[in-house]
């Protein structure tokens, strides 16, 4: 079997229709916005996406240092994938370790990056720390009420969802 994306040899299962691919491949795939199979238009299948999105941080984080805030937005793209694969507790890990670069301490980062990681607590059970996490969300948001203004940036900090340009480090 060949990798449908590339055409060479190899790859992995990445979908429930059985399409193989490399997960370098997916991963290219995954940065132009893809999040569905090519063939059969399902889910790819959580592993997957999450080792992909895995590639996608470690390769901007060496291209660019992993403080950079285009490192850390891929990394909230891989905390969806652990959620999207139910592993909360691994969501968490990575939130929280972009709660602790400078880069993500600001502007519509911290905000989604706070977002997601008080919807992983909750789904831990670990209520009061989701209390503590909104209630720093709002106050951020008193302050930074121009962030939700802008129809982008709601939409990625509120759906707690980022979008391509996010992946590509477009956003301030
Ligand atoms: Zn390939
Ligand atoms: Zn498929």
């Amino acid at each position: 079997m060949a990798c449908v994306l590339c055409l060479e040899e190899g790859g992995r299962s990445v979908c429930q229709c059985g399409v193989m691919a490399h997960l370098p491949c997916l991963a290219a795939l995954m940065l132009r916005g893809y999040e569905r199979c090519i063939v059969c238009r399902a889910r790819l299948e959580s592993r997957a996406v999450v080792l992909a999105a895995r590639l996608t941080v470690n390769d901007a984080s060496f291209a660019l240092g992993p403080e950079h805030a285009k490192v850390q937005w891929r990394k909230l793209h891989l905390a969806s994938a652990y959620v999207a694969a139910g592993d909360y507790a691994e969501a968490k890990r990575v939130l929280v370790s972009v709660s602790e670069t400078a880069s993500g301490r600001t502007g519509s980062l911290f905000l989604a990056c706070q977002v997601d990681l008080a919807r992983a607590m909750i789904k831990l059970g670990e209520m009061r720390e989701a209390k503590h996490t909104l209630e720093r969300v709002n106050v951020c948001l008193e302050s930074n009420l121009h962030l939700l203004a802008d129809p982008y940036k709601r939409r990625t900090i509120l759906r707690g969802k980022t979008s391509h340009d996010d992946l590509q480090g477009n956003q301030g």
